[in-house]
């Protein structure tokens, strides 16, 4: 457990966490939002430095990435926690650990013992080692994805220069939840980035606890530093409006380009969501609407 990075000190022994939007103001034996930073006697600790919760190789499309080294296989791991809390979230199990606790699955515990519980140790040299080893699968580098990579920021970036050094690629799937700080520290290391718009209205953004506009900044910083695409989860009824589909693809074609690749991906029901799956109108609708200003498409889980 090392010593977090974007933090400060405050009266009281209280921290305030830096790395995301939330800002968390942290008391003594308290973690933040995503779980897995937590206050130890006034200083801020990674609690999922070097702690994996599954690893596998997967082909590069299920990223999903179209548009970068296509038939390639990537190495993708996945740590613990998140910085929001989509209600339709399909990963909840590794990203929520709080919902573990309520739910009796796993006992009460300090959150070290929760993310000790739900992870195994693998250090950034064990995982250079296993992404080379994959190169002879078709792998490229190692995708850092399943839940959010950017409150892992120390173990990614330390990995990330390494991998990079050896030649390999890295790659994040991301909800873009993050401060521009620390974003710009670790893009020089990141090849490729596929970044989920959960919405594009700040109410929608509130119901998952965030804000749209860091998401947007952090899409228009990447574009620029490397590969991105976009993906869209759409929710029949909460995200299929037409009017914030259009605002959606009128921001990605003015802001990042328009031959952007945008994923529209279909919901179906996860964690405490229980609506019926997107409709294949809904989808059909937005990959239309998308398509008018957009020159790829990609409609997923369909
Ligand atoms: S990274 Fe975690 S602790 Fe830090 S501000 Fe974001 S949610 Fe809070």
């Amino acid at each position: 457990m090392i010593e977090a990075q974007y933090y400060s000190k405050l009266a009281d022994k209280k921290v305030h966490c830096r790395l995301c939007p939330h800002d968390c103001l942290i008391r003594p034996g308290k973690a933040g939002i995503c779980f897995v930073r937590y206050n130890q006697e006034g200083e801020l600790r990674a609690l999922s430095y070097g702690r994996v919760s599954g690893i596998y190789l997967d082909p590069i499309e299920k990223k999903p990435l179209y548009f970068f080294h296509p038939g390639s296989t990537i190495l993708s791991v996945g740590g613990i926690g998140c910085n929001l809390g989509c209600p339709f979230c399909q990963n909840w199990q590794i990203a929520q650990p709080r919902d573990l606790i309520k739910g009796g699955i796993i006992p009460a515990d300090k959150p070290a013992g929760i993310v000790e519980r739900l992870t195994e140790p693998l250090s950034v040299e064990q995982l250079v080692k296993l992404a080379e080893d994959h190169r002879d699968r078709g792998s490229i580098g190692v995708a850092f994805t399943y839940n959010e990579p950017f409150i892992w920021f120390e173990y990614v970036l330390e990995a990330s220069r390494a991998l990079k050094a050896r030649g390999l690629k890295t790659v994040l799937v991301t909800n873009g939840y993050v401060h521009e700080a620390p974003l710009r520290e670790l893009l020089p290391f990141i090849d490729a980035m596929n970044i989920d718009v959960k919405g594009f209205s700040d109410d929608f953004y509130r119901r998952l606890g965030g804000r749209l506009g860091p998401v947007l900044r952090t899409a228009e910083l990447a574009n620029g530093a490397c590969h991105v695409e976009i993906t869209n989860l759409l929710i029949t009824g909460l995200n299929t409006d037409p009017a914030q589909i259009e605002g959606l693809v009128d921001w990605i074609a003015g802001t990042l380009g328009p031959e952007t690749p945008l994923h529209l991906s279909r919901y179906f029901p996860a964690r405490s969501f229980k609506a019926t799956p997107t409709s294949l109108a809904d989808l059909e609708t937005a990959q239309r609407i998308a398509a008018a200003r957009l020159s790829s498409v990609i409609l997923g889980n369909v």
